[in-house]
């Protein structure tokens, strides 16, 4: 494993982190019984960041976590979030934010977190994120119940304009780094260099279109997204390479992102992501996949409140409805 500083502190998160949310069967059921074993298994991989939210599985994930973590606490660096509670429940009170986070520590089995993050802030009235949201984060970080605080996302120019306005210490954008979206790096990556944020890169088979399950039925990429995304499995498999490790090999490669969240869901999982560490694709694999996303590069759709998604989706129309 690599491993790189949180935020220039002496925290060293592992460059692949576990995406906790498959615990709360948001792709399908996984197996709890597995759980202890798939945590130790990760952890035995040197895998040392776990992250989860309430939302995931309103509950169950980090339940699960909590549980499969509970005697191991101190050899995780464990993020949970705040403000998103339902498919359409948000509620970024800081009343609520303190009460939901005493439940959260419950089921975690745990009297802090290391990271405690905004969720999807672009459901958020951005006046309401700025002066109430992130001082009761930083409120509670003072009392500590969490050690850091962020923001999560799906549009990296709001996470930029927000971790401008108010010091935070990791940012995590998801969807927005991997081989079909590149632009985390257009100004989100420059200002956490520059403040010395963490950046936290999600999702890098694009919420499992490159993985080996059938694609939710909630996934929102625009058809002709998730036809080219089939079209790079079925390549990956004539090459006999695992199209989830290509998909996390490509998220490696950047020299600044702390950590690449993977939803993990088994075993077999773990060992195919951590296959990218060592991995090197043939340049006519790689040129043969870039081929086949070329038409859909950097496509997007809609997420969140419209005055807060990015400025260069809502001037390209076509995007929208493709
Ligand atoms: P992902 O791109 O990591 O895809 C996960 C899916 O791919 C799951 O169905 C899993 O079974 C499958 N998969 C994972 N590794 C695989 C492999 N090696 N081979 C084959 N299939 C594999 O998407 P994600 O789960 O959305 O993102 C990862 C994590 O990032 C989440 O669990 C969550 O912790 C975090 N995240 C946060 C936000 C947010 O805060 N707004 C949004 C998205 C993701």
């Amino acid at each position: 494993m690599i491993y790189r500083s949180f935020a220039g502190t002496n925290d060293s998160l592992s460059v692949i982190g576990f995406g906790a949310s498959p615990l709360g069967n948001v792709f399908g059921e996984t197996s709890r019984s597995m759980d202890d074993a798939l945590v130790a298994h990760a952890l035995a991989c040197g895998i040392n960041f776990f992250d989860v939210s309430p939302y995931y599985g309103l509950g169950l994930a980090e339940e699960r976590l909590g549980a499969a973590l509970a005697h191991r606490r101190q050899e995780a660096f464990l993020a949970t979030k705040c403000g998103r509670y339902g498919a359409d429940n948000f509620d970024f009170s800081a009343a609520t934010i303190v009460r939901r986070l005493e439940e959260s520590l419950q089921r975690l089995q745990t009297d802090y977190v290391d990271l405690l993050q905004a969720h999807d802030i672009e459901f958020g009235n951005m006046d309401q994120i700025l002066h109430e949201t992130l001082p009761a984060l930083a409120a509670l970080k003072k009392q500590g119940k969490c050690r850091y605080i962020g923001i999560t996302g799906f549009w990296p120019g709001l996470l930029s304009r927000v971790a401008d306005d108010f010091q935070l210490d990791a940012v995590l954008n998801y969807c927005h780094a991997n081989l079909f979206v590149n632009d985390m790096d257009r100004e989100l990556i420059p200002l956490c260099s520059q403040r010395g944020i963490a950046a936290i890169n999600a999702s890098p088979l694009h919420m499992g279109l490159l993985g080996d399950g059938p694609v939710a039925d909630w996934h929102p990429a625009p058809a002709i997204v998730r036809e080219k995304a089939a079209e790079v499995v079925a390549l990956c498999r004539r090459h006999g390479v695992p199209p989830g490790t290509l998909a996390v090999w490509k998220c490696l490669q950047h020299p600044t992102i702390v950590s690449t969240l993977v939803g993990l869901s088994n075993i077999a999982q773990i060992d195919t992501t951590c296959r990218a560490l060592e991995f090197q694709p043939s340049p006519e694999l790689l040129s043969a996949v870039e081929a086949i996303l070329a038409p859909v590069l950097n496509m997007r759709w809609p997420q969140g409140r419209i005055e807060n998604q990015d400025a260069s989706f809502l001037e390209t129309p076509a995007e929208v409805n493709a």
